[in-house]
């Protein structure tokens, strides 16, 4: 099969929105409404790097495609279209149909239109470039936390980086653990809530710390948080009693949560969308005047940045 009739074969299934013009041409027109800005963002997936090498392609498609879309809900963007670069190690029809039915089904869920892109032969690598619209001025920067601003987090962190940490000592994780290590969930919902709302945001891909960092060097101000608020599920919080290791929900990457920074007076609309998505959202701190990042609790040590696997 050549390259056109692979692309026509499984990635060719037709346009969700209709104010573009996708697959087929030299580029992809994309007419945008007045009023809006467009988000963009592109990320690469590499076998053994960002995925071990037996990861199925249903989950490999969703992941690549969820961690870009990850990045319009930390804008509060509204996912549009995506192009997608897929280098293959060889032709492989199974293989490219469990890709193209999960990444299709994927990009239905959130409204989003495949609207061209490239492959190519070599190692397994595969680049989505996602575009968004936000209405001009609502986007959700990293730049504007403020101080006194309420820190939050959405769900809970350190799930998928203790699902890495068990595969890696040779164990089996729960079905919980697998699935937000292998299918994140993109916050879109939350995002395009938060926009005009809050103050800063950011999404969680390496380490609570160390993102929550860009925001404060961004925004030019410090923070404190406190151990105790941190949100952990049932198993990540045995992990962590059993261990004393913070470092792994603090630092560990992969969560796909929303960090963001709220004015204090706004804490009660917070409780409204708590309610209106179902969704856990925990306050862990507070920005400070003082450049400063200060964590309240008993562990101290300090835990080194995501590695890439
Ligand atoms: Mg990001």
């Amino acid at each position: 099969m050549n390259e056109f009739n692979l692309i026509e074969k499984y990635f060719n299934w037709g346009k969700l929105n209709c104010d573009a013009l996708g697959v087929g041409d030299d580029c992809a027109l994309i007419s945008i409404d007045s009023g809006y800005q467009l988000a963009t963002s592109v990320d690469t997936l590499i076998e053994n790097v960002h995925f071990p090498r037996d990861t199925s392609p249903a989950d490999i498609a969703y992941k690549a495609l969820s961690v870009n879309l990850s990045d319009l809900a930390a804008m509060g963007a509204i996912p549009k279209y995506f192009t997608l670069a897929l280098t293959l190690p060889e032709f492989d029809k199974h293989w490219l149909e469990s890709f193209s039915t999960s990444l299709k089904s994927l990009a239905k869920k959130y409204q989003i239109d495949l609207l061209g892109g490239d492959t190519t032969k070599g190692s397994l690598s595969i680049t989505i470039n996602v575009t968004g619209i936000v209405p001009h001025n609502k986007a959700l920067l990293r730049s504007s936390a403020k101080v006194d601003d309420i820190i939050f987090v959405s769900n809970t962190i350190g799930d998928a980086a203790l699902a890495w940490h068990q595969i890696q000592q040779g164990e089996q994780p729960n079905q919980r653990l697998l699935t937000h290590f292998n299918r994140p969930e993109p916050q879109i919902k939350l995002g395009q809530s938060l926009a005009g709302i809050a103050n800063a945001c950011i999404d969680i891909s390496d380490g609570l710390e160390q993102d929550l960092n860009h925001i404060l060097k961004h925004s030019k101000v410090g923070a404190k948080i406190n151990l105790n608020n941190i949100p952990l599920s049932q198993s990540v919080a045995a992990y962590v009693k059993k261990t004393d290791d913070w470092c792994l929900p603090l630092a560990g990457g992969d969560d796909y949560q929303l960090c963001f920074t709220i004015a204090p007076n706004k804490i009660e609309l917070i409780q409204v969308l708590k309610k209106e998505l179902d969704i856990q959202l925990s306050a862990i701190g507070t920005i400070t005047k003082d450049l400063d990042f200060k964590r309240l609790g008993e562990f101290d040590q300090k835990c080194s940045a995501y590695q890439h696997f």
